[in-house]
């Protein structure tokens, strides 16, 4: 097994996308379930944290090291096994989400979570149930995660295959491979009712799989997974239209998401299904113009939507889109469809480029990004995306506000431009996250927590629930040295 110590060489490791930046004295880079083991064996007898390390892309500080050891899965990416006739797929955890999503569409197949970000791990998806556009139908991560074997704290191992261990009032009891039995009490807060990755998945009649699934590297190393994967669809129709007023996209996205659930509900494959419906502000389409001259110039906003299409609904679907964006004002000489396959693709890369440009924009003026990760309940949203704007707008500073509307969930990235913007701009990020707990949302809707939203995670669901997670966790890993500052803070 690869072990690296020389500082200059573990640079990559100490940093993720969103500029954390941390420490550490050694990496690991084990090749299989069985070296993870011996590192965490190790490690325990020491009390070395641990920090498990996907491909470094996440947004939270959750995969940097603060201290101690990390554990790089990156040798373990092999996909093992891929099932076309009883649709699901073996891989380890190191396998690219891009190359995973290629090598199913050669096979016909897909696999529908799409963080905007492809160059992550499956692993990483999963310890964070990271989302993307297509989850507004397919739901997260989580949906897909069938079965995890998992490399506990202490070197024993578990395997967890969906439906098999079901919480009763309240506890959860596993049993590792070596005999042990474990008897976790959940704790007892309760979840909103959205998009969420913040803090452990709990209720009180949960499968044992869910509170892996997004616990950010605090309670075991995930080292080979089970997920369900799709037949393609038939065709997608996937466009982007822009609206002359905000209010007008808003009402758009409103009035598509409405009918999108009541034609689920349905079963109806003649009406308005959107797999995905994205938001773009004003501010978002002016940092994509100039790379895309098919932004309308007299656009407030634009919403890039996609359905799945059958050979029942190929002709109807465009129909009752165009007439729907008519309805809202839009201009439908204007509308943006992607005809072909490139014409997709570069739709694609249009709802991505948002994320890069805003990145680009800040690293080149040297700045700090303040980027909101809130989603509320969908009867709250528009007063609630009001208000967040407002906030901004008082105090004059720079943001492009999109995301994920069909799901109620909103990227709203502040710009300061000096030290005092970005105080301001701080306690701005607090107040909406205040209000979306105060709505009933949440604080992370799919980045997660990690440790640069740790307070936000405390403010949401208050320190009892803190402490629940903490003596769970404790049953799991005693000495804590898994994923530590991760979450929580814990002195010990
Ligand atoms: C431009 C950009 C856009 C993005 N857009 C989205 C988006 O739309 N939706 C979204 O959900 N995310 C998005 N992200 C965030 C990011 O891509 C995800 O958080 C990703 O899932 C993390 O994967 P990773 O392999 O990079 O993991 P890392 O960042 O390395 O680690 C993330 C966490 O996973 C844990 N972990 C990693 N592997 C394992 C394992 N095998 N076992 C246990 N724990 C493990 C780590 O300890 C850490 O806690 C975006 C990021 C960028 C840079």
């Amino acid at each position: 097994m690869i072990v690296k110590t020389i500082q200059d060489e573990i640079q990559n490791y100490l940093v993720d996308a969103s500029n954390f930046r941390g420490n550490c004295d050694a990496v690991y880079l084990p090749e299989s379930a069985e070296e993870v083991e011996q590192i965490l064996e190790i490690a325990i007898a020491s009390k070395i944290k641990v920090t498990i390390a996907g491909n470094h892309t996440g947004l939270t500080g959750s995969g940097v090291p603060q201290t101690g050891i990390v554990l790089s899965t990156e040798k373990m990416n092999r996909i093992l096994e891929i099932n076309t006739k009883e649709n699901y797929a073996m891989v380890e955890p190191a396998v690219l989400l891009k190359d995973f999503q290629n090598e199913l569409k050669q096979l016909g197949f897909f696999y529908p979570p799409d963080p905007t970000e492809t160059n992550c791990f499956l692993g990483g998806t999963i310890a964070t149930n990271a989302s993307g556009a297509k989850t507004f139908k397919y739901g997260a991560t989580r949906n897909f995660v069938q079965e995890l074997e998992i490399v506990l704290a202490d070197g024993d191992k578990l395997l967890l295959k969906r439906g098999e261990v079901i919480a009763e009032k309240g506890v959860l009891s596993l049993s590792a491979e070596n005999g042990n039995h474990l008897s976790l009490q959940l704790p007892n807060y309760k979840m909103p009712k959205v998009k969420n990755a913040s803090g452990y998945f709990v209720n009180e009649t949960m499968d044992a799989i869910d509170l892996f699934i997004g616990s950010e590297g605090t309670l075991g190393v995930i080292t080979k997974v089970k997920l369900k994967i799709l037949p393609l669809p038939f065709d997608v129709l996937s466009c982007v239209a822009f609206f002359p007023e905000e209010k007008e996209g808003l009402a758009f996205i409103e009035e598509a998401r409405r009918l999108s659930y009541s034609s689920r509900s349905s079963n109806s494959l003649e009406s308005i299904d959107a797999r995905a419906l994205e938001f773009f502000d004003l501010h978002s389409l002016n940092f994509l113009r100039t790379d895309y001259p098919q932004v309308d110039e007299k656009a407030a906003c634009a919403v890039w939507f996609e359905q799945e299409l059958t050979t029942q609904n190929e002709d109807t679907a465009a129909e009752l889109w165009l007439e729907l964006i008519m309805k809202h004002s839009g201009d439908v000489e204007k509308v943006w469809i992607g005809v072909d396959e490139k014409d997709k693709t570069l739709l694609h890369e249009f709802r991505h480029a948002i994320s890069s440009k805003v990145n680009e924009y800040i690293s080149r003026n040297n700045l700090r990004k303040l980027g909101t990760d809130v989603a509320v309940p969908d009867e709250m949203f528009l007063d609630y995306y009001f208000y967040c704007k407002s906030l901004v707008e008082k105090e004059s500073l720079d943001y492009v506000a999109y995301g994920h509307f069909g799901n109620s969930h909103l990227h709203l990235n502040i710009l300061p431009r000096n030290e005092d913007e970005f105080q301001k701009g701080k306690t701005i990020y607090k107040m909406i996250c205040q209000k979306a707990v105060e709505l009933g949302g949440t604080v992370s809707a799919e980045h997660g927590i990690g440790k640069s939203k740790r307070e936000y995670l405390l403010m949401m669901y208050g320190e009892e629930a803190i402490n629940e997670m903490i003596a769970l966790k404790k049953v799991l890993d005693p000495k804590m040295i898994l994923g530590s500052g991760n979450l929580f803070e814990t002195s010990t």
